[in-house]
């Protein structure tokens, strides 16, 4: 389901709430997928630490949590812009780097790369690129939380 709040506005809370790749972390996705793309189009909701060593999760988690329930190919055609050349973005400098918002409200197992445990976690607010754009998705709470503080950015 795509939202439509305001893309700015929602960029700049999804860069206060969440963590991007490290270096480390989008190279070893990027040589994963054969791909090119920048660690702040990878992204992970701040805060969310596993149940059993506390480390707090990340998106690299979260990456290889998904390569075990897809194909790489899969994950491939979900990240990579069919329309232009995978490394095309790089050259972008476009600030605005949301170009879809969806909501999901399900669970999804993420298993934490530090020790090994899999938790069964709702859905946590998260940034990929895609072939269609680059994509946010985050559950209802969040999304709530969002627009009331738009709403707040806009009557100032
Ligand atoms: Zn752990």
């Amino acid at each position: 389901m795509e939202m439509n709040l305001d893309k700015n506005k929602v960029w700049k809370l999804v860069k206060q709430e969440t963590n991007p790749a490290t270096s480390y972390e989008i190279g070893v996705i990027n040589t994963i997928l054969g791909i090119k793309k920048r660690a702040d189009e990878w992204r992970f909701q701040k805060g969310i630490h596993c149940y059993r060593c506390s480390r707090e999760l990340t998106i690299f988690d979260f990456f290889l949590s998904s390569i075990q329930h897809h194909s790489i190919k899969e994950i491939k055609d979900l990240v990579v812009n069919n329309l232009k050349d995978p490394g095309q973005r790089e050259q972008d400098d476009d600030p605005n780097l949301i170009d879809y918002v969806e909501l999901a409200d399900n669970t999804s197992p993420i298993t934490c790369s530090n020790c090994g445990t899999t938790m069964n976690l709702m859905h946590k607010l998260y940034m990929h690129p895609g072939y269609k754009g680059r994509v946010i998705r985050m559950p209802g709470n969040i999304y709530r939380k969002f627009a009331e503080k738009i709403q707040y950015m806009n009557s100032i």
